[in-house]
């Protein structure tokens, strides 16, 4: 992620990551009391972008007031940081982590205090390869009514980890978690979709990470007429379905192969997650992916 020449943003300055150090008493590193993002940024033909950038700051300040965390930076202040940052790391393609960690104080009280930092490293596609194999996991998603599930925070990524370790152990390539009434939720680290009919599904909110990428694929959607629909259902109406696809900042848009090893029905090229997928890869780079509503691909 880094190394001698790395810059990150720490507390209102610029630092190398090597001499970079944080406070061991304090809250998020205990308790997991933070808040985070995950940002990308491509080199398009105008230059390296931040894709989506309004709205993942606007998320993490959001997170922030529903975790109690104070938290006084504006979206436009942190999005003219990250492209400081991207410049004197010389990065084009980059994941971004920011982050807003509380500290010094080891109560059971809101912090009192916020520091933000931003990290950046060149992310080649690397979250996961094509022909993922997915399993229900057997760790739900946390309850909405213990967490604020719908902010970012740090401490919720441990019911990540745990189901994702679990589907690799036993096999597959990541976890598909449900909530407490047994519906899909999402995964460890994406949102989910299933296509049957030429309709895309994907979980209501309630216990999920209400998805910037999501919302994208709604927007595509949108301009390339494809129909799709929120609501609650059970993982063995997406079973066999005719396509599946994760979602999220970092997996971009990746076709699954299977769900509990049934596999999808269609060939991927076949079906309108693909097509979703091809418009995805043009907007973040900025392209025009209006051939895409011709009829020889709708
Ligand atoms: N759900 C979870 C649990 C996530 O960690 C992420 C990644 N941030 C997502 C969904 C997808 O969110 P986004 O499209 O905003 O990256």
């Amino acid at each position: 992620y880094y190394n001698e020449k790395t810059m990150l943003y720490y507390d209102g300055k610029f630092l190398e990551a090597s001499k970079a150090s944080t406070d061991l008493y304090g809250q998020s590193l205990h308790y997991g009391y933070a808040v985070f993002e995950g940002i990308k940024s491509y080199q398009t033909k105008n230059g390296t972008k931040i894709f989506k950038a309004e709205e993942h700051y606007d998320r993490l300040k959001k997170s922030a007031e529903l975790m109690m965390i104070p938290f006084e930076y504006s979206t436009q202040e942190m999005i003219d940081i990250t492209y400081q940052l991207l410049e004197m790391n010389n990065l084009g393609n980059a994941y971004i982590r920011p982050l807003v960690i509380c500290s010094p104080n080891m109560g059971l009280l809101k912090g009192s205090k916020s520091f933000l930092v931003i990290q950046a490293w060149s992310w080649d596609n690397g979250y996961l390869s094509d022909h993922v194999k997915v399993m229900t996991s057997s760790f739900e998603r946390p309850n909405p009514k213990a967490f604020r599930i719908e902010a970012k925070a740090s401490g919720h990524y441990v019911n990540s980890i745990l189901a994702s370790q679990e589907a690799k152990d036993k096999g597959f390539n990541e976890a598909l978690l449900l909530d407490g009434n047994g519906n899909v939720a999402e995964s460890s680290g994406a949102n989910v979709f299933y296509e049957k009919d030429s309709k895309l599904y994907t979980p209501a909110k309630g216990s999920i990470l209400p998805g910037i990428t999501r919302a994208t694929v709604f927007e595509i959607c949108d301009q390339l007429g494809i129909k799709y629909e929120e609501k609650f259902f059970k993982p063995e109406e997406m079973e066999g379905a005719d396509a599946a696809f994760f979602c999220g900042t970092a997996a971009e848009i990746i076709a699954l192969e299977s769900l509990n090893t049934i596999p999808f029905q269609l060939k991927w090229e076949q079906s309108k997650s693909a097509l979703i997928q091809k418009a995805y890869s043009h907007l973040v780079l900025q392209e025009d992916y209006s051939y895409l509503k011709l009829p020889q691909y709708v």
